[in-house]
This record gives structure tokens, C-alpha cells and sequence, in this order.
């Protein structure tokens, strides 16, 4: 099973992407920026994330500047990642684009099919961790 590492500080919205990738990934929580950057450092090759689901709006610091320094960490740099956000602004894709989101899924999420899509397209383009 593929893995994925979902940071949301918010515990409803943790609980609800849980519930609908648990049959098909091992999906790892963490509720902020710090302990998502301390599960990522510490973690061992062969359990890092293949796919990484961030929060835009987190405490202390938000999912644009957590795929920063993602981004920063050659150990870490290549593991996909999609913003998952509650701002609906037009050109967010593009935004979220340009900070280096490969993928973007609106909150709430009322269309899960867009989800599985955007999670099972970046697998598929093995950016991960390997097979
Ligand atoms: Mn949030």
C-alpha cells in the first residue's frame, strides 16, 4: 500500500480524508507544520510518505511554507504534494501551482472522485518513494 502523509490541523477534516483513503493508503496524520517536519526527518527511507495531502491554513506555519522546506530537503524534495485548501479563490490552483503543489483539492470536500483522482494520477507518475 502505497503512503500518505496527511497534515490538517483540523481533527474533523483529518477524520473525514482518513475515512475515505484508509481502504486504499496507509494514511499518516499530523495536525501541524512542526510535527509533520519532524515525522519527515526522522522517518526512515523506507517509510516515507509517497504523497504528501497539506493543509494550507495551519497554525504557526502554513502548508506553503511546509513544502518549502520539504522542498529544501533533498531526502524529501521529490514526494509529490496537493494542497488541500479552504480557499476558493479563482486562481488559486495557479498559486498553489507556483509554490510547487503538484495538486489542489478544495475544502470541503464535496467531490471525492476529484480527490482519488488527484492522489491516484501523482502516484501513478511515480514521484514517490519508489514502486
Ligand atoms: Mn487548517
Amino acid at each position: 500500500m502505497k503512503r500518505i502523509l496527511l497534515v490538517e490541523d483540523n481533527e474533523d477534516n483529518r477524520d473525514l480524508v482518513c475515512a475515505l483513503l484508509e481502504d486504499q493508503y496507509l494514511v499518516e496524520e499530523c495536525k501541524d507544520a512542526g510535527e509533520a517536519l519532524q515525522r519527515l526527518r526522522n522517518g526512515h527511507a523506507e517509510a516515507q510518505p509517497d504523497l504528501l495531502l497539506l493543509d494550507i491554513s495551519l497554525p504557526n506555519m502554513d502548508g506553503v511554507e511546509l513544502l518549502q522546506r520539504i522542498r529544501e530537503d533533498s531526502q524529501l524534495a521529490r514526494i509529490p504534494a496537493v494542497a488541500l485548501t479552504a480557499h476558493a479563490m479563482k486562481d488559486d490552483g495557479d498559486r498553489f501551482r507556483a509554490a510547487g503543489f503538484e495538486g489542489y483539492v478544495s475544502k470541503p470536500i464535496v467531490d471525492e472522485e476529484l480527490l482519488f483522482e488527484t492522489i491516484a494520477g501523482l502516484l501513478r507518475r511515480g514521484n514517490g518513494n519508489g514502486p
